[in-house]
């Protein structure tokens, strides 16, 4: 047996006790908690073979009453003895991705990246904001197949596109691949086609968060995009971090959303929308560039997953819907690239360099924290990727 001594201010205490997936030398992937910089395997600590899984799938299925009860169950458990084999440290460890993703959405629900994106993109119209964008969380589907856990490198993409001085579209790899900091909800239990997730009943369905950068190649997009939206250009690669942050450790966190004006459709409608407080840092390079703030998101998770469900579509465990880039009002805090540079035109200092897009070789870290139970902090983890060249 043994105890783990864990430092109470972490971001990793009692208060977060996030999911992972883990493997040891070569071994089979397992569930796990992180406590401090531990990785305690939850069959073992648990005595449970719904852990002894590759993907915390199975435990999400089982519902939000477990959800509760397995998180008191591990608090109580991982400050006593507990036996040597369910504890391992990070460094000995491979971390995977956490769930098998079923589908996976991505919204657009910052209001400040909504509108600094219509600006670049459409600089003729007067009005950023297109007419339906305070009326609906704005979305498209992307390609689940494509999300890859923390780590992975990210080969930069080939594609066709058409720039403004090109008389013919051109082919070739992206010379302006971007990031998007974002948040990603992953729903842990599934609804029936035909019966939509009301906006109170949406905690019943979303599991937890994780750390989400949708890479994007803005010539792609730029020339693909009309009329039916992003494709190519985001959907060859997206990273998550490695732990999943359940919504139950999110309390402290809770906000209300910025004021929602027009009032929403009745099935958006909520007494007092939530949102979340969390603080996100974008390191370029080792460089902390932008610091945007979930904050200021304008929808609530809660509508998102509603208006995703209300034309009758069903969802299934593991499906992830991610918030979309997340920006605040003041520069500093603009979540893409393509913003904190507006589009090229002012170019950010990384380490003695003047950058506009990412370069092979660059790496980019997101990282962030929350508030936690009993005034901690807790922590996401990263989401880290590097760019490979393109092939
Ligand atoms: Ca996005």
């Amino acid at each position: 047996m043994t105890t783990l001594e864990v430092p109470t201010d972490g971001l990793f205490g009692l208060a977060n006790l996030p999911y992972g997936v883990y493997s040891v030398s070569g071994g089979q992937p397992r569930v796990a908690t992180r406590y401090g910089d531990y990785v305690v395997d939850l069959a073992v600590l648990l005595d449970d073979d719904t852990f002894d899984s590759p993907s915390i799938n199975r435990f999400m299925a089982q519902g939000r009453q477990r959800w509760v009860d397995v998180r008191e169950q591990i608090a109580s458990l991982v400050t006593g003895d507990i036996l040597a084999a369910a504890v391992h440290t990070l460094d000995e460890v491979t971390l995977h991705l956490p769930i098998e993703v079923a589908d996976y959405v991505d919204f657009y629900a910052s209001q400040y990246h909504a509108a600094n994106l219509g600006k670049l993109f459409r600089p003729d119209n007067p009005e950023p904001l297109l007419p339906n964008w305070k009326h609906l969380p704005v979305s498209y589907h992307g390609r689940s197949s494509s999300i890859v856990v923390s780590g992975t490198g990210i080969v930069r993409p080939n594609g066709q596109r058409k720039g403004p001085m090109d008389p013919v579209p051109v082919f070739g790899p992206s010379t302006r691949l971007d990031i998007e900091a974002e948040l990603g909800f992953v729903v842990g239990t599934e609804s029936a086609m035909a019966e939509p997730i009301p906006v109170e009943e949406a905690e019943n369905h979303i599991f937890g968060a994780v750390l989400f950068n949708d890479w994007s190649a803005r010539d792609i997009q730029a020339w693909e995009y009309v009329p039916l939206g992003p494709h190519l250009g985001k959907s060859f690669a997206s990273t998550i971090s490695p732990w999943v942050v359940p919504l139950l450790a999110l309390q402290a966190a809770r906000i209300p959303t910025p004021t929602q004006n027009p009032e929403p459709l009745p099935y958006l409608r909520m007494d007092e929308p939530w949102g979340l407080d969390i603080d996100v840092a974008v390191e370029w390079n080792g460089q902390v560039v932008s610091r945007p703030p979930y904050a200021a998101m304008y929808w609530s998770p809660a509508q998102m997953l509603a208006h995703l469900t209300v034309n009758g579509a069903p969802t299934s465990v593991g499906d992830l819907f991610a918030s979309g880039t997340i920006s605040g009002p003041r520069k500093e805090q603009r979540g893409a690239f393509i913003e904190l540079t507006w589009g090229g035109a002012e170019p950010v200092n990384v380490a003695g360099e003047r950058r506009i897009f990412l370069e092979d070789g660059d790496e980019v870290v997101l990282t962030a924290t929350a508030p936690g139970a009993d005034g901690t902090r807790i922590g996401f983890g990263e989401a880290r990727g590097r760019i490979l060249s393109a092939t």
